[in-house]
């Protein structure tokens, strides 16, 4: 079978062959048919997260069949669709997998980290990171929602925000075009802050009922006209835009942070006390919540608008992911 792999920490994609490998207990093998490229594959490209051993295959938004079984795996058959997300598996003994909260594990398993990735036509993972595809999803559209999917899904439905209440999504990328359809379809008065007036048309196409250029308009001051945002959802990996959007913020309003920028967020304690306002991060979600994700994507016709790249231009889709200029995910399709 064919691999993109890396051999060292910033080294460049290889496509090499390697033996197709045995699930062992526990495990599945999933025959790849697509893999989405999230920015947060620059971990194992350049080595950032701590412990990876190379060479490493990347890749955390895989959509597959089940083509093989290991020893002591009854809940899942041949043939099966499955993917698998950022969670690629818990430890079950530690203080929160004890109190069930698996999603902070604190030996969570990652796909394309821990262990090989979807950058491969054929790969290994562990029952606890299977998620099952409901029909109506292509391979394609399956693979995004199982990160920048659920990373927004999932982050919403528990920011404590209601129907009707000002919801603003920071970004309209990778992250963000589907923050956008999930903040609609939950019912929420949506609001996209992007830059320029183009980028406007789109939100509103993706289901945004108002539109805020932040390189014509101060954001934050806007979001004031409107009320004060419930929760504003930053994608868009710049803590400074973060920090000035912390105004826009209505009483016990919440900044929910899942674009990860480099440099500190910045904000007086004042902002906070006043309006009892706060800011969370938010990581991703089990393969539960993945399903509740594509269940729910399904069912309100949200979708993630993809670029597709053959497995053998890895490198060629990285590099488009990391030009941020794709529209909006790029997958790698097998
Ligand atoms: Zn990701
Ligand atoms: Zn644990």
């Amino acid at each position: 079978m064919k691999a993109a792999q890396i051999s060292k920490a910033g080294g460049d994609f290889e496509i090499v062959e390697r033996e197709i490998p045995t699930p062992g207990a526990g495990h599945v093998r999933i025959k790849v048919l697509a893999c989405g490229v999230c920015h947060s594959d620059v971990v194992t490209k350049e080595g950032i997260w701590p412990g990876i051993q190379y060479p490493r295959v990347p890749g955390h938004e895989v959509a597959g069949i089940i083509d093989e079984v290991g020893p002591e795996v009854s809940a899942w058959k041949k043939g099966q669709r499955v993917g698998v997300g950022w969670h690629g598996g818990q430890d079950n003994t530690c203080p929160e997998c004890r109190r069930g909260d698996f999603r902070n594990c604190r030996n969570l398993k990652i796909s394309g980290i821990s262990y090989d990735g979807g950058y491969q036509q054929y790969k290994l993972a562990p029952v606890e990171a299977l998620a099952a595809i409901t029909e109506g999803l292509s391979d394609v559209e399956a693979a995004p929602l199982l990160c920048a999917g659920i990373t927004t899904y999932n982050s919403l439905r528990h920011s404590g925000a209601m129907p009707g209440d000002l919801v603003a999504v920071q970004g309209i990328g990778g992250l963000g075009h589907l923050g956008i359809q999930f903040a609609n379809r939950f019912g929420y008065k949506t609001v996209a802050i992007g830059h320029g007036t183009e980028t406007g048309v789109l939100a509103r196409k993706l289901g945004a009922h108002v539109y805020i250029d932040s390189a014509a308009a101060n954001a934050a001051e806007e979001l004031q006209k409107l009320g004060g945002a419930k929760v504003i959802l930053a994608t868009a990996p710049s803590s400074k835009a973060m920090s000035e959007l912390i105004k826009g913020l209505g009483p016990n309003g919440k900044l929910m942070v899942v674009g990860a920028g480099p440099g500190p967020i910045e904000v007086a304690p004042i902002q906070l006390i006043l309006g009892s306002k706060s800011i969370q991060g938010w990581a991703s979600g089990t393969a539960a919540d993945s399903e509740d994700t594509l269940r729910f994507a399904e069912l309100s016709g949200v979708r993630p608008v993809i670029e597709t790249y053959p497995l053998e231009k890895a490198a060629e889709a990285y590099a488009r992911m990391m030009s941020g200029k794709a529209e909006f995910r790029v997958v790698l399709s097998m």
